[in-house]
C-alpha cells in the first residue's frame, strides 16, 4: 500500500511487502538509523504511543531496536504528540520517537522523531536518518553495551502541572465560571489526558469517544463533516463548548454552544488574541492558514509573519521572530511559553481563560473575530512545477510568495497553491471574506 519516507519521519501502513508498507522489518531499520543519528557514546530517548491498534507492536519494535542499538529507553506508554516532546526536556533525553500516524486512518502509523530539544528533527537531520536507515554496513553493540528500559512511566500528569503553572492560564475563573464541555477524543490518547485537565480546571466533562482503544469512531481529522455527534451532543446536553482533538492531540477544534463550528482555523486565532491582549508581540502562523491571525496580531499592536507549510517551518519562524504565539490554522497551537509544538492541552487551558475572563458564549467570541471563508481543493497534474512557475509569472505584479509553491496576497484574499510531497496534485488554498469572493478568487487563479 504506502510507505512514505520523508525527513520528517516515516508513516505507512501495516501490513503488507517491505518496503512498501510499514513493515516491521522497515520499523526496524528506520529505529536503528535514528539510533545511529543519535551520535556514540550512552544515549536516552523517550518513546510513546497514540492508542492506535498496531501501537503496541510497533512500541516493541522501536524499544527492542534501541535497545539493540546501545540506547536506554524511557518509556511514557500511551502518551500525546505534545507530552513525548515535554518527556524528552523532562527527563534530559538525547531525542524522542513517538509513534503516532496521527490523523491519518486506523490501518496506518508512524515514527516521529525529536532531537534533545524535544522538537521535530531538521530537514538536514532528517535526510541523515534517512541516509543512515538505507546504509547496511553498521555494527551493533555487544551485550555489554546494550540499551535497556531505565523508566517506564506516563507523562500525563507533568504536562497537565506545566500547562495549569502557566501564567496566563487562570484555574480560578475557569472554575468560577462552571464550564460544561463535551470532549471527543476520537477514542485515542485525548480520551485519558483531557478529562484530567479539564476536571483540574473544576470543568463539568462528557466524554465521547474517550475509551483508548484505537478504534477510531469517526474519521480522526476534526473537519466539521467529522464532528456531527460531538455537535449534536453539545446542543443536546446543554454545553457551553465542544472540544474535538486527533488521535495524538496537538490539533484542537472547538464546536459552540449552539452546536455551529467555531472553526479550526480560528483556534490559534483565539489564543493568540488572549496572549497578545496581555502583551503585546509577534505572531507566526503557516502560509496556509487564516488571515485573521494577521489582523488580531495587528489590533493588538503585535506583528505578524508567516513560514512554509510544516511545523518545522513554523517554529523556526517563531525563533527567529521571538514570537509570543504561533501554530497552524488546523487547530495547531504552539505557545513557546510551554514548549515549541502544537498542543491542543495548552489550546483548551487558554481558551477556557480567555473565554471565562472576557465572559462571553464561545459563539460570541467567534463572531469578535474578522470573518474570512477558505476553500481547500487540489488539482491532478503529472507535473506541477511549469503550472507553479506559470501562475508566479502571470500574477508577477502582485503581492507573490514563493517560499512554499506560489502565494499571491491580494487586497482582499489569498491563493495558495503548492505542490505535494507525496502524489501528483497541486493543493489550491484560497480565502477571502465571502463564500462569493473566495470561489471568484481561486477560479481566477486556476484559469
Ligand atoms: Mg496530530
Amino acid at each position: 500500500m504506502t510507505l512514505i519516507k520523508s525527513i520528517s519521519g516515516f508513516r505507512g501502513t501495516i501490513g503488507g511487502a517491505e518496503g512498501d508498507n510499514l513493515t516491521p522489518a522497515d520499523i526496524v531499520k528506520f529505529t536503528s538509523g535514528y539510533a545511529r543519528w543519535l551520535g556514540a557514546g550512552r544515549r536516552k530517548v523517550v518513546v510513546g504511543r497514540d492508542a492506535r491498534p498496531s501501537g503496541g507492536m510497533v512500541d516493541a519494535l522501536v524499544q527492542g531496536t534501541l535497545m539493540g542499538c546501545g540506547v536506554d529507553v524511557v518509556d511514557v506508554g500511551l502518551c500525546t504528540t505534545p507530552g513525548v516532546e515535554m518527556a524528552v526536556v523532562a527527563h534530559g533525553a538525547d531525542g524522542g520517537i513517538i509513534i503516532t500516524a496521527s490523523h491519518n486512518p486506523v490501518n496506518w502509523n508512524a515514527l516521529k522523531l525529536l532531537d534533545a530539544r524535544g522538537e521535530f528533527l531538521s530537514a538536514a537531520d532528517g535526510q541523515r536518518v534517512l541516509e543512515l536507515s538505507e546504509d547496511d554496513a553498521f555494527d551493533y553493540p555487544q551485550v555489554a553495551e546494550l540499551g535497556r528500559v531505565v523508566l517506564r512511566e506516563p507523562f500525563d500528569e507533568q504536562h497537565i502541572d506545566a500547562v495549569l503553572a502557566l501564567p496566563l492560564v487562570d484555574v480560578e475563573a475557569v472554575r468560577a465560571r462552571g464550564f460544561k464541555v463535551v470532549l471527543d477524543a476520537v477514542n485515542s490518547v485525548g480520551g485519558v489526558v483531557m478529562p484530567r485537565l479539564l476536571e483540574r480546571m473544576g470543568v463539568e466533562v462528557v466524554c465521547v469517544n474517550c475509551e483508548p482503544t484505537g478504534q477510531f469512531a469517526h474519521n480522526p481529522e476534526p473537519l466539521p463533516e467529522n464532528l456531527r455527534e460531538l455537535s449534536e451532543r453539545v446542543v443536546s446536553g446543554g454545553a457551553d463548548l465542544g472540544l474535538a482533538v486527533d488521535p495524538d492531540v496537538d490539533r484542537l477544534a472547538l464546536v459552540c454552544e449552539d452546536g455551529s463550528m467555531f472553526g479550526e482555523e480560528y483556534t490559534l486565532v483565539a489564543v493568540a488574541d488572549y496572549v497578545l491582549s496581555q502583551s503585546a508581540g509577534a505572531a507566526v502562523s503557516n502560509l496556509s492558514s487564516t488571515r485573521a491571525l494577521r489582523d488580531v496580531a495587528l489590533a493588538r499592536g503585535g506583528s505578524y509573519t508567516a513560514a512554509a507549510v510544516g511545523e518545522v517551518n513554523v517554529v523556526a519562524e517563531m525563533k527567529r521572530t521571538g514570537a509570543l504565539i504561533g501554530g497552524e490554522g488546523n487547530g495547531g497551537v504552539i505557545y513557546p511559553a510551554l514548549h515549541y509544538g502544537r498542543d491542543a492541552l495548552v489550546g483548551t487551558a487558554l481558551i477556557l481563560t480567555w473565554l471565562a475572563r472576557k465572559d462571553l458564549k464561545a459563539s460570541e467570541l467567534r463572531d469578535s473575530y474578522p470573518k474570512y471563508y477558505m476553500v481547500k481543493d487540489k488539482m491532478t497534474v503529472a507535473d506541477p512545477g511549469p503550472i507553479l512557475e506559470r501562475v508566479a509569472a502571470k500574477f508577477a505584479g502582485e503581492c507573490v510568495d514563493l517560499r512554499d509553491g506560489v502565494k499571491i496576497d491580494f487586497a482582499d484574499g489569498w491563493v495558495h497553491l503548492r505542490r505535494s510531497n507525496t502524489e501528483p496534485i497541486v493543493r489550491i488554498y484560497a480565502e477571502a471574506s465571502s463564500p462569493e469572493a473566495v470561489r471568484e478568487l481561486a477560479a481566477k487563479v486556476v484559469e
